[in-house]
C-alpha cells in the first residue's frame, strides 16, 4: 500500500491500550516534521501577498491540526487551528482581507511553537515493546486521509490496537491501492482535494469484491446531511474528527467481526455446518497446488447417504435434514482441522484429506463409515415415542495423481463412489 507501515505487532488477544502519551508522540512528530513547510508559506504569503497558494498550503495545515489535536489531547490548539482554517477559506473566497488573516496564522503558528516547546517528542515511543506473534494474521485496515498528520495518527491508534494498518496520502490513487490490496475495512477521509470521499465510497462499492468491505467515514465534517449522505453511499458508519481513539477502535472491531461474520456464513451450508459446495471447489484447487508444489499426499473422499430417500419417505423431510445434520458431526468430528469437509450436495459429502496417504484416508473413512452405520439417529417428529433410524453410506476415495486436473481428481472419487453402491452400499473403495 502507498505509505505502508505495517504494524510489528499483531493482533494480540489481549492488545495494549493506546495511551493518551502515545498519540500525542504520534501527533507532535508529525506536527514538527510539518512546520516548517507552514512557516516557509507564511514567508511567502508575507512576499507576495495576492499569491494564493500559500494560503492553501496554510489552510491545509491548519486543517489537519484542527482534525487531529483534539485526538492528542490538545483541544485548544485543535481549536485555534480551526480558526486559522476558517480564516485561511476566507482569504482565498475574498471574504477576510489580508492583514486580519495573516494575523490569525501568526497567533496558529505561535500556538503550535508553543505546544512544540512544551511537549518535544519523545524518541521512539511508536514501536515500544513488540507484542507477542499473532495466532492470526491482524486484520488489515487503509487509512484514506489527504492530510498526512491525521492519517499518521489514525495510524498509530489502529496499530497499537493491534491492527496491521497502512495508510494513503494520494486520494486520486486510492481506489487503485483499494482494488490491489483489498484491506478488511477502510477508514475515509470526506474532504480531500481532487478525489471527494464520497464519490471514493461510490467508486468502492461499484468495484468487485469490495461490496462488503466495512467503510467507515472519518471526518471534521459532524452535520447530520454529511453522515446520512455516506451511509446512503453505501458507508458503514461515521466518526466525527477529533475522535475518542478508544470509540473508534471499538467502531472498527465491531464491523471487522461483522464482516467476519457474514464471510463466515456465505461459505457454508446452514443445515449442516459443512462448508458449501463452491467454497469446497475454491480450496480443493489451492489444496492441489500446494500438494502438487510441496509433493505431499493429498486424498479425496466423496461420500454419499445409501438410500436416504428412504429415510424421507418413511419418517418425512424434517427426519431426513436431523439425520443429514448428525451425520455432518459424526464427520466433522472424525477429522482433522487442517482437513476439508464440505457438503457437496444434497446428501453427498465431499472430505479433503491433507497431508493423507491412500491407507490413513481408507483407515480414516472406514471408521466414519462403521460409526454411522452403528448410530441410532434420533427423529425430532417422534422424539415421544424415542423412534431412531439406522443409516449407511457409501464412500469412494481417491489420492491425487501426478496428472490430476481437479475435475479428473473429483471424477476419480466418485466413480470409486459408484463403486462402493454397486458393490452394495456401506463400504469404502479406493480408486485405481
Ligand atoms: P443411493 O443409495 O443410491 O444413494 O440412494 P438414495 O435414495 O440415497 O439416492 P437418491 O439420489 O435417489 O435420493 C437422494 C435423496 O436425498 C432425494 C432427496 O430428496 C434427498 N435429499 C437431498 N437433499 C436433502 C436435504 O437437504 N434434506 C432432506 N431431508 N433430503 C434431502
Ligand atoms: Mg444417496
Ligand atoms: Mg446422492
Amino acid at each position: 500500500m502507498a505509505n505502508r507501515c505495517y504494524a510489528p505487532n499483531g493482533m494480540s488477544t489481549h492488545p495494549p491500550p493506546f495511551d493518551a502519551s502515545g498519540m500525542r508522540a504520534v501527533f507532535l512528530r508529525e506536527l514538527a516534521a510539518a512546520v516548517a513547510g507552514a512557516l516557509s508559506a507564511r514567508a511567502l504569503l508575507e512576499r507576495a501577498p495576492g499569491d494564493p497558494e500559500p494560503v492553501r498550503s496554510l489552510r491545509d495545515f491548519f486543517h489537519g491540526i484542527a482534525g487531529s489535536a483534539g485526538a492528542a489531547g490538545l483541544p485548544l490548539l485543535g481549536r485555534l487551528a480551526g480558526a486559522c482554517e476558517t480564516a485561511a477559506a476566507a482569504l482565498l473566497e475574498g471574504t477576510l482581507r489580508g492583514p486580519p488573516a495573516a494575523a490569525m496564522f501568526d497567533q496558529g503558528l505561535a500556538g503550535v511553537a508553543f505546544v512544540l516547546q512544551t511537549w518535544s517528542p519523545p524518541a521512539g515511543t511508536e514501536s515500544a515493546d513488540p507484542a507477542p506473534e499473532p495466532d492470526r494474521p491482524p486484520a488489515r485496515i487503509l487509512v484514506v486521509d489527504d492530510d498526512r498528520l491525521s492519517a499518521r495518527l489514525t495510524d498509530a491508534v489502529l496499530r497499537a490496537a493491534g491492527f496491521d494498518s497502512a495508510f494513503c496520502c494520494e486520494p486520486e490513487k486510492a481506489l487503485e491501492v483499494i482494488q490491489r490490496e483489498s484491506p478488511d475495512l477502510i477508514l475515509l477521509d470526506v474532504v480531500m482535494p481532487e478525489v471527494n470521499g464520497f464519490d471514493l465510497c461510490r467508486d468502492i462499492r461499484k468495484s468487485p469484491g469490495l461490496q462488503l468491505t466495512p467503510i467507515i467515514f472519518l471526518t471534521g465534517k459532524g452535520a447530520v446531511e454529511q453522515r446520512v449522505h455516506g451511509l446512503e453511499l453505501g458507508a458503514n458508519d461515521y466518526v466525527a474528527k477529533p475522535f475518542e481513539p478508544q470509540e473508534l477502535v471499538a467502531r472498527v472491531r465491531t464491523h471487522l467481526s461483522r464482516l467476519a461474520e457474514a464471510r463466515e456464513r456465505a461459505i457454508r451450508d446452514g443445515l449442516t455446518g459443512c462448508y458449501n459446495n463452491q467454497y469446497f471447489k475454491q480450496r480443493l484447487d489451492q489444496e492441489i497446488a500446494r500438494a502438487v508444489q510441496s509433493g505431499d499426499d493429498l486424498t479425496l473422499a466423496m461420500l454419499d447417504v445409501d438410500h436416504f430417500k428412504r429415510v424421507n419417505d418413511e419418517h418425512g423431510h424434517l427426519a431426513g435434514d436431523a439425520v443429514l445434520a448428525k451425520i455432518a458431526s459424526i464427520l466433522a468430528a472424525s477429522v482433522r482441522s487442517s482437513d476439508v469437509l464440505a457438503r457437496y450436495g444434497g446428501e453427498e459429502f465431499a472430505l479433503l484429506l491433507v497431508g493423507a496417504a491412500t491407507a490413513r484416508a481408507a483407515a480414516v473413512t472406514d471408521r466414519v463409515r462403521e460409526c454411522i452405520a452403528a448410530h441410532p439417529f434420533e427423529l425430532p417428529a417422534a422424539a415421544d415415542k424415542a423412534q431412531t433410524a439406522r443409516c449407511t453410506v457409501s464412500i469412494g476415495i481417491a489420492a491425487l495423481s501426478a496428472s490430476d486436473t481437479a475435475d479428473a481428481f473429483l471424477l476419480r472419487a466418485d466413480r470409486a463412489l459408484y463403486g462402493a453402491k454397486e458393490a452394495g452400499r456401506n463400504r469404502v473403495v479406493i480408486a485405481a
